[in-house]
Order: structure tokens, then C-alpha cells, then sequence
């Protein structure tokens, strides 16, 4: 059951409605994106995720890469889907035009990744790693690396890696232990990454690594980690290969979920030390690679949002297939499909509810980084920055969470099919699984935005989010009919629990720092979803004003009734979590560790 269709509708909803596409299009560089070209680019997006990619996500799934004695070999199909994918461009999507890249808002890219990763998660990974390692190259390698590797990664004929984790070093990267020694204009990098995915594979002539390592006179912890650039096959100063670098694939793991995505334990420098190129500035690799880690963590919240829709889609065809019992109150006639069963609704529209909260959400935080880069005004961008920076490990972190949970609520609508590999539901949740995991858990997210991003501005920037959302509460006033008034209630408590826990955190995590970070990822989840049903407000709210135009009343009478659900039934858990901060840890931390 591999069956997808893009959700192109709700999807230029909200790239038009709630994240303004127009407003982009007056940034530089954006001049010529309207409506009809990102519509016209999501359409093609959509065919090669519903005809190409979705069609190998099973197959993927049993048979998975294999590692040979010339490296790993993609999964069957995948190599001929790969060509087709970046012989169309998409790699390079909202690349640089000056390194080949189409330039088009990261908004439309958000949309197309959503797709890639619905029909294909494993496939769509690799792409997102790429982008990655494009943005890193860019924002701090020299001019020569550069012009050497961008133009490849920018077309897809070369994909990037990003090379972190080894066996002591995971969550924490300070101790990282690869080293670098300079020998004349590059170094030597010799160690072993675990875990890095595409690390090795035949798709690509070209696998470009972007490596953490020490010097040896390098401090202690994160202020002694450089990046270095290491390619598989070294590059001649006409770009040509020249040659394999001491770089291997050692082996491949075997695991839950994303088979056809290699997980690769990397071997560098085995013989004579892998040569790499530092990027960056000495001892600062770890800053650096947060360019790459911040977009890999907004692609992955993203991935969470597309693996939801595609459980969504699988469950709600199936509800509408499959016969069991009568509707209620009736003892004879005609069985009926489950979707008659008000608990497999209930299902169905919290799982679609919370998708469209998170695209909404997803998109309009994917606005927020193409303004933060090319506002005109600098006072603009660092308004845009400061949310973008915010909001980042909520969209990792809640988005993935909730991937787990749709995808999981997508095996309890196929009951126990659900649970037999054949239909494809228990595929969704194996693949979900991990990204909670990678780009830093939920517990790390959590950390980051009650450890820093709150307390580096004081709450200013949460302060102004509040602010937007208080807003579009007050839009919702006057309204003739019931939805508007219970989505503005439960909105408004949203919002008073998000201010409130907010307080709460910037008051405790000076005084109490434990008890702060026990509580920060019921603060994070909290944050999710009043960030859910502010977006689903003013989804109503575009909805409204459209359905006085008498077209497609079907889908914006849809969108009200939507919101109304995600306002009464997902957003009161911000009250509850609200209690469960303000408790604070101290349960959490009463039991000694014998006592577990
Ligand atoms: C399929 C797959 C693909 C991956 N791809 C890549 C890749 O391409 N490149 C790469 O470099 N890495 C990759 N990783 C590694 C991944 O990023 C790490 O697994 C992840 O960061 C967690 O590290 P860890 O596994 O060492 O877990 P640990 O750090 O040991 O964490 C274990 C548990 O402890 C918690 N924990 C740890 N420290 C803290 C803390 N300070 N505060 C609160 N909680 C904490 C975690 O939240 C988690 O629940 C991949 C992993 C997998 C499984």
C-alpha cells in the first residue's frame, strides 16, 4: 500500500493564506516567484513523489542498501529514481543561482521535502542531507572549496554527508576524538563516525563528508572541534575526480526502520589518513556545523510532518474500505465501512488536525527564514531570526513527536492489519521512529530552547510570539457562529498556558536549572501545540474570508470545522502540560538511582 497524493490544496493554502508567498515575492532574488509558479512546481513535485518515489518505499523497506566490497549499493530502483530526481533539478531547488541552484524560496522546498518524505522517507533523506552540507560549504568554507564542491552538491551529482557521532561521542559532541593533523595545504583526518546516513553509496560519483575532528593542540571539549571537508574521491583544480581518498564504508547498520538508507560506520584515514580541507575557522568546526545541524533540524520537523500525512492518507483510504459492524443504534442492514464509526473519525481528524497545525506551523517558520535572509531592513531580519531561532527545536521536536504518534494512530485505524507489514502502516511507524532520535533527540531540543533560546533574550522573542497570537485571538471575536467563538476560547487558554509556563521557566531556570530541564519537554510540547492552534486560527480565519467568494466551499468549510476540532480536542492538552511544568522535577528526581 504505497499509494500517495500530494495534499496540493491545503498545501497552497497555506503557502499562500497563513505564510504569505506574497510578501516573499517582493524580497530580492524572489521577484519572479507568484502563486501560479510554486503551484505549478508543487504539481511536479507531487508527480515524482506519487509516480516515482512512493512506488519504491516498500521495496526499499525489504530488500534495504547492501554493502559490497566497491561500497554500498542503494537499494533497487533508488539509483534510476536519483537520476531522474536531480536530471529535473529538484536537488537544487532553493539552491544559490550562483552555484547552479534555481533560488526559490525555502518555503516552496519546504512543500516539495514534505512530499519527498510521504512517499519516501529513506529516499528523501538523502537530498536533505546535501542541503545541509550546501548550506555549511557556503556559509564558511573559502572561496576555492566553494566553487570546487557547490556546483555538484547544488545539482545532485554529489551528496553531502554530515560526519558527528561516534561511539563515546552522540549527544555530546565534546568528545569527539577524530583528529586532523596539517600536512602542507590539507590535513590528515584519521577515526571512526557511526550512524552517518548515506554515508557511502553508488547513486552519486562523489560523496562529499563534512567531518568533526580535533587538531592535536586543540582545547579540551566543543572550543577544540574543527570541521574538515573530506570527499570520497579527491577533486582536481578542474573538477575533476582525482583519485579515492582513505575514506570507507566499515559497515552498515541494521535497524527499525529506513532501510533503504544506509547508516553507515565510516572509516577515516585507515592507511595513510584521509587529506580533508578545514572549513571554517580552527577550534570553531562545532559553531559551524550549526548551520548544517539548524537546517537539518527544521528538514527533519518537516520529515515528521511528511511521514504523518503519508500514515494519514493510508489510514484514511483503508477506513473508507473496509467493512466491519453497523452504525450505532442499529442491529440489522447493512454493515458499513469503519469510517461510519465516530471513534475511527475521531482518529482520522486527529491525525489530519494535527498535520495541518503542523504545515501551517512548518511553512510559516520556512517563510520566516527566507525573510530572516533577505529583508531588505536589518532590524526585520533579526525579528525574523530571533523567531526562527526559537522556534527550531519546537519544529524538530514537536513535529517528530507527533510523526510518531499519527503514525502509531495509523496502525490502531487498520486494526490488526495495521500490525502486518503488508499494508504498509507499521512501515510509517518503523520509519518515524528514528527522527525524534537523529539532529538531537527530543530531550536536546527541549534543552536548547529552555537552556538557550529563551533565556539568551530574556523571553523577548517568546514575549512577541505571544504577542501575534494574542492578535489573531482578537480576530476571532464577532463571529455569528459556534466555531469562531470555541476556537477563540481555546486559544486564548492556550495561549495564557504557554505565557504562564514561560514565566515559570525564565524565573526557574536561573534558580533551579534541573528542575527547569526535567520539565522542558512537556514546555517544548506545550509550546507545539499552542504554535498548532494559532496557525489553525488564522486558517479559519483565511477560510472565512474566502468562503464569502462561493468557490470551493467544500475545503474551506473543511478547514473551520478542522480547526474547531484541533481547538477543542489537541489544544487543552497546553493546560495539562501548563500543570505539569509548574510541578517542576522534583518527582521526576526523587527516586535514588538504586531505587529504579
Ligand atoms: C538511523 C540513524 C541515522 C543517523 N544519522 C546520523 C548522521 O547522518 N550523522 C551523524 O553524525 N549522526 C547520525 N546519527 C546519530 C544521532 O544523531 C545520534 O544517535 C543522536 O544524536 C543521539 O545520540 P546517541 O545515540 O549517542 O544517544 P545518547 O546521547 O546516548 O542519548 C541517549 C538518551 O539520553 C538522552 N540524553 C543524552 N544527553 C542528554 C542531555 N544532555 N540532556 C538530556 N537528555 C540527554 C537522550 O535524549 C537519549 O534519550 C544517526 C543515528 C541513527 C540511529
Amino acid at each position: 500500500m504505497t499509494a500517495y497524493s500530494a495534499p496540493l490544496r491545503d498545501m497552497q493554502f497555506v503557502i499562500s493564506e497563513l505564510a504569505g508567498l506574497d510578501s516573499l515575492a517582493t524580497l530580492p532574488g524572489y521577484e519572479e516567484v507568484t502563486a501560479e509558479l510554486a503551484g505549478a512546481v508543487l504539481e511536479e513535485a507531487a508527480k515524482i513523489a506519487g509516480e516515482v518515489l512512493a512506488p519504491l518505499n516498500k521495496l526499499g523497506d525489504e530488500r534495504g542498501a547492501s554493502l559490497t566490497k566497491e561500497g554500498v549499493v542503494a537499494a533497487e530502483g533508488f539509483g534510476a529514481a536519483y537520476r531522474r530526481f536531480i536530471d529535473n533539478g529538484w536537488n537544487g531547488l532553493s539552491g544559490d543561482p550562483d552555484y547552479g541552484g534555481q533560488g526559490l524560496p525555502g518555503l516552496v522546498a519546504a512543500a516539495a521535502a514534505e512530499m519527498w518524505n510521504s512517499a519516501n522517507m529513506s529516499f528523501a533523506l538523502c537530498p536533505l542531507l546535501t542541503a545541509g552540507a550546501m548550506e555549511a560549504i557556503k556559509a564558511h568554507a573559502s572561496d576555492e572549496l566553494k566553487s570546487r564542491y557547490l556546483p555538484k552538491l547544488v545539482s545532485g551529482e554529489w551528496s553531502g554527508t554530515m560526519n558527528l557521532t561516534e561511539p563515546q561521542a552522540g549527544s555530546d559532541l565534546s568528545a569527539v576524538r577524530t583528529r586532523a593533523v596539517l600536512e602542507g595545504d590539507h590535513y590528515r583526518i584519521s577515526g571512526q563516525k557511526m550512524f552517518i546516513t548515506w554515508g557511502d553509496h553508488d547513486m552519486t560519483e562523489n560523496v562529499v563528508h563534512l567531518v568533526l575532528a580535533r587538531l592535536p593542540d586543540a582545547p579540551e571539549g566543543t572550543r577544540g572541534i574543527s570541521l574538515f571537508l573530506v570527499p570520497k574521491f579527491l577533486v582536481g583544480a578542474d573538477g575533476s575526480l582525482a583519485g579515492r581518498n582513505d575514506v570507507t564504508c566499515a559497515s552498515i547498520e541494521h535497524k527499525l526502520g529506513i532501510h533503504a538508507s544506509p547508516t553507515c560506520v565510516m572509516s577515516f584515514g585507515e592507511k595513510e589518513g584521509a587529506i580533508g580541507y578545514l572549513v571554517g575557522r580552527k577550534n570553531e568546526g562545532l559553531a559551524h556545523m550549526f548551520t548544517m545541524m539548524n537546517e537539518a533540524r527544521q528538514k527533519v520537523g518537516i520529515q515528521g510532518l511528511g511521514i504523518a500525512e503519508g500514515a494519514y492518507q493510508a489510514a484514511r483510504d483503508y477506513a473508507k474500505e473496509r467493512v466491519q459492524g453497523r452504525p450505532v443504534g442499529q442491529r440489522s442492514g447493512d454493515r458499513v465501512t469503519i469510517i461510519h464509526h465516530p471513534d475511527v473519525r475521531r482518529m482520522l481528524l486527529t491525525m489530519k488536525s494535527q498535520i495541518e497545525a503542523m504545515r501551517a506551523f512548518g511553512y510559516v517558520l520556512a517563510a520566516d527564514i527566507d525573510l530572516a535572509h533577505k529583508r531588505r531592513d536589518a532590524a526585520e531580519r533579526q525579528r525574523h531570526q530571533a523567531r526562527v531561532d526559537l522556534l527550531t527545536p519546537v519544529l524538530k521536536g514537536w513535529c517528530t513527536e507527533l510523526g510518531v504518534e499519527i503514525a502509531s494512530m495509523g496502525v490502531q485505524v487498520f486494526g490488526g492489519m495495521g500490525y502486518i507489514e503488508e499494508t504498509g502502516a507499521a512501515q510509517y511507524l518503523r520509519d518515524a521512529r528514528i527522527a525524534t532520535i537523529y539532529e538531537g533527540t527530543t530531550g536536546i531540543q527541549a534543552g536548547d530552547l529552555v537552556g538557550r533560546k529563551l533565556p539568551t533574550d530574556n523571553g523577548r522573542a517568546m514575549a512577541a510570539l505571544i504577542g501575534d497570537m494574542r492578535a489573531v485571538e482578537g480576530q476571532l471575536g464577532g463571529a455569528d457562529n459556534v466555531d469562531f467563538p470555541a476556537i477563540r476560547e481555546n486559544l486564548a487558554a492556550g495561549t495564557q498556558a504557554l505565557e504562564q509556563a514561560t514565566q515559570w521557566m525564565l524565573q526557574t531556570i536561573g534558580t533551579e536549572p534541573n528542575a527547569a530541564l526535567g520539565a522542558s519537554v512537556n514546555y517544548m510540547m506545550l509550546t507545539g501545540y499552542v504554535c498548532g492552534g494559532w496557525q489553525m486560527a488564522r486558517a479559519a480565519l483565511a477560510a472565512r474570508a474566502q468562503l464569502t467568494a462561493g468557490v470551493d466551499e467544500d475545503f474551506y468549510r473543511a478547514k473551520i470545522a478542522t480547526a474547531r476540532f484541533y481547538a477543542e480536542q489537541i489544544l487543552p492538552k497546553a493546560t495539562a502540560l501548563l500543570t505539569a511544568v509548574k510541578s517542576g522535577a522534583s518527582t521526576a528526581l526523587a527516586l535514588e538511582e538504586e531505587q529504579f
